[in-house]
């Protein structure tokens, strides 16, 4: 399943017949940054059958023939009378940087994200390979066609024959270090057989990274007998593994039933056929025992993750390409791992907004796992206690296929789950965020050597500061969202921007002395949970506490040797780990993700409390979870306290439906954004006109909604507008949108961007 160069190819030439006289072949090439292209150019002679697509190379632009990298797309004959193009300067790879099915995935992604392709390749490529990172040039040895010649051997002095016989039995090129050691002979020596044209020597990068710096032998875990659930699961993925046709299986099994083991096994398959698969999880540094697991059954996993230096990435991304890694474990940009065999792809806890990219191009994984699944006629396994609705309507409208995992391994039981009525219990606002009920929770499982989870869904000690006499909240200046207030060196800071000032004392309104810190965030949580239980040992997790590389697996170990035995922390801790010792879990407020501007609101509530549940009763004895909230009858948190998602998706999924939301319908959000708040405000009317005017002209089904403010108004000092396009036609969305991308240019310092099947919405 190499390079199908056969399909890429522009005209119906085979490469070697491009050659002949007055055909002279041109590349067509993108560039990363405007002007995005693309462009063609001819191709030197010196240069035939040398370029290949998906290869950078470096040619002039404009008209002071700026040199430039671009990317190749495709070798043509020049439709052009071949002068009047400009010559490629330089080629800087000398093999393709992705394969056939690759290439084709990036110009789709291109497409359905209109996203220039320069730019999609950069975000396919990681910058470790394209910077080279961890190779160096080394100088190779290789006979000439003169060393064929008999004759003109035997005229060749006794060492220099030998030497040159060595590097001819070699079959491979040699580096001058290589062939002295082999011929024993001098340096002299060869260099009189590259003086005389026997030995040709060429230079070429070679990998420097020093692979035993990664761990690689780890415990072997065998494979446990399979429960009946997973043994139906495993069958229907066999089949589609066997039938050699792409489909998409989501795998909805409740928190503990084992969806791990039935990944693993499905891999085994593939690996056995010799192929490979690759495995993306939300953010692997927050799941090591994910990754202990495979690297405990599989040989050969590579493991890609976002604290990787540049080498240590290349090295794997090479090891992959040329196909030695079983197993390929990483966040979203692992759907691009260039894996040539690739068998199956599996996207664990799909229901995650990581998998979506916030910065260009905004893909989602799961999308294009699924383009690429079915480019590769492989099959996908999605799997979740929670699915997305997006994912979960599909399988039920039978678009994919649908296995479930409804009971937990050994049938143990999923966790009582009892919600405590903020309204009424926590009469004495002063007294903290823990309610009775759940102290004397706390205290129970610490004196039965149990262990707690606490989930309090914001970071910093105050989530805003404001004063009790004239009510003033102290603002971000550059994004008109209140500051946090921080403990460590008292400080406020925009959870947006970064912004910081020191925290303070007085009013700066109206100069009050008792300023008020109000809101609760996890450092404050862990300040009073240390103060009712001294004794006991208190980790936090946040991405406050978690800046260092390696800062989730100390903590996590520790949790999971017990001399931890209380973890809190933001929804971090809600994910995927598997502690057997863990008895109970509280949810400090389960309603700060209920009240958001967004439509998704309830959704995310019952998948936080349904997941942050799931990770206690999973040993021997059973859990117990206290969910503390304002809105004890809301939906998404009466379902998820029973654990019955049908039910919470059967009622959202109506609602969808009514409001014509995702999955019935797909979404655009366009962000405009501008210093001046009229000017902003202008272009995004402007843009929204022109929308409307080519809706109307070609007669699209498409609902425009704003422009309007969006929740977070102001951002680094600029004003944003949002305009939202929702339609039943995606392609009809996409065309508008392309259209009036290639025609829109923003006024003056005003920038704007589009997000295709946005999940932020801020
Ligand atoms: P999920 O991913 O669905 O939350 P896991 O795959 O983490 O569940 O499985 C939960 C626990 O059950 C793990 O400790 C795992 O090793 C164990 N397990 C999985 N399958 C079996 C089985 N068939 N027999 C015994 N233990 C199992
Ligand atoms: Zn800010």
């Amino acid at each position: 399943m190499g390079f199908q160069q056969g399909e890429l190819f522009s005209s119906d030439l085979a490469p070697w017949e491009i050659d002949s006289a007055n055909e002279t072949p041109s590349v067509s090439v993108v560039f990363p940054e405007p002007p995005f292209g693309p462009y063609d150019y001819r191709i030197p002679d010196e240069m035939a059958g040398q370029i290949k697509p998906a290869m950078r190379v470096v040619v002039p632009l404009g008209k002071g023939n700026r040199e430039l990298v671009g990317y190749t797309l495709s070798v043509q004959i020049a439709i052009q009378p071949a002068q009047s193009l400009k010559p490629v300067l330089r080629i800087v790879d000398h093999e393709p940087l992705c394969n056939g099915h690759l290439l084709q995935l990036i110009q789709w992604m291109s497409r359905y994200y209109l996203v220039p392709l320069g730019q999609v390749f950069e975000a396919v490529v990681p910058a470790g390979v394209r910077a080279g990172a961890g190779t160096r040039n080394q100088t190779l040895l290789r006979p000439s066609d003169l060393a064929s010649d008999d004759s003109a051997i035997k005229s060749l002095p006794t060492k220099q024959r030998q030497t040159l016989q060595q590097l001819i039995l070699a079959d491979e090129p040699l580096s001058v270090d290589q062939l002295k050691h082999l011929a024993q002979c001098s340096d002299g020596v060869i260099k009189k057989l590259r003086e005389t044209g026997f030995i040709e020597s060429y230079t070429e990068r070679v990998m420097q990274f020093d692979p035993s710096t990664i761990k690689t032998s780890y415990e072997r875990i065998p494979a446990p007998a399979l429960s009946s659930d997973q043994r139906v699961a495993l069958q229907t993925i066999f089949q589609s593994i066997e039938s050699g046709e792409h489909s998409t299986i989501l795998l909805h099994g409740v928190t503990g039933s084992g969806k791990t083991e039935v990944y693993m096994q499905s891999i085994e398959q593939v690996v056995s056929y010799g192929r490979q698969a690759i495995v993306l999880v939300p953010e692997i540094s927050l799941t090591p025992q994910t990754r202990a697991r495979f690297q405990g059954r599989f040989s050969s996993v590579a493991v890609l993750h976002s604290h990787m230096s540049g080498p240590e990435r290349h090295y794997q991304w090479r090891r992959i390409a040329d196909g030695h890694a079983q197993v390929v474990i990483g966040p979203r940009s692992a759907v691009f791992a260039p894996a040539p065999y690739l068998g199956l792809i599996i996207l664990d806890e799909e229901h995650e907004n990581s998998f979506k990219q916030e910065t260009v191009p905004r893909y989602h994984a799961r999308d294009v796992a699924i383009h690429r699944a079915s480019l590769e006629r492989i099959p996908l396994v999605l799997g979740s206690a929670t699915p997305s609705l997006e994912t979960y309507h599909r399988a039920q409208i039978g678009q994919y296929k649908k296995v479930a995992l409804p009971r937990r391994i050994l049938n143990r039981p999923l966790p009582e789950v009892t919600t405590i009525d903020l309204r009424s219990a926590r009469i004495d606002v002063n007294r903290g965020a823990i309610s009775t009920p759940l102290v004397k929770a706390i205290e129970r499982t610490l004196a039965d050597d149990g262990q707690t989870i606490l989930l309090l869904n914001r970071r910093g000690y105050a989530t805003s500061i404001q004063c009790p006499s004239c009510g003033h909240v102290i603002d971000c200046p550059d994004c008109d969202m209140p500051l946090t207030h921080h403990r460590d060196g008292s400080k406020a800071t925009c959870h947006y921007c970064d912004y910081t000032i020191a925290a303070p004392n007085l009013c700066p309104k109206c100069g009050f002395e008792a300023i008020r810190l109000a809101g609760l965030g996890t450092q404050k949580l862990e300040i009073e949970v240390q103060q009712r239980f001294p004794d006991a040992k208190i980790a936090r997790m946040d991405s406050d506490t978690m800046k260092k590389p390696g800062s989730h697996e100390r903590v996590l170990a520790e949790f999971r040797t017990g001399k931890v035995q209380i973890l809190l922390g933001t929804q971090m801790i809600a994910k995927g780990l598997d502690f057997p010792n863990v008895l109970l879990v509280g949810v400090i407020n389960a309603d700060s993700t209920l009240h958001f501007p967004d439509f998704r609101a309830s959704e995310r509530t019952f998948q936080l409390v349904t997941q942050v549940a799931g990770r206690t009763g999973r040993g021997d004895r059973a859990g117990e979870v206290l969910v503390q909230t304002y809105s004890p009858d809301h939906p998404a948190i009466v379902h998820a306290c029973r654990h019955d998602f049908d039910s919470f998706s059967m009622q959202e999924l109506e609602q969808r439906e009514q409001f014509g939301y995702p999955p019935f319908a797909s979404l655009a959000r366009l962000i405009f954004r501008g210093p001046i708040q009229e000017d902003a405000n202008e272009f995004a009317e402007e843009v929204v006109r022109r929308i409307q005017s080519e809706i109307a002209r070609t007669g699209s089904k498409i609902r425009v909604l704003g422009p309007a403010p969006p929740p977070i108004a102001k951002l680094r000092g600029h004003y944003r507008y949002q305009a939202m396009l929702i339609s039943q036609d995606a392609a009809a969305l996409n065309s508008v949108l392309a259209r009036i991308q290639s025609t829109t240019k923003p006024p003056g310092e005003n920038l704007y961007l589009i997000d295709i099947d946005p999940v932020d919405m801020l």
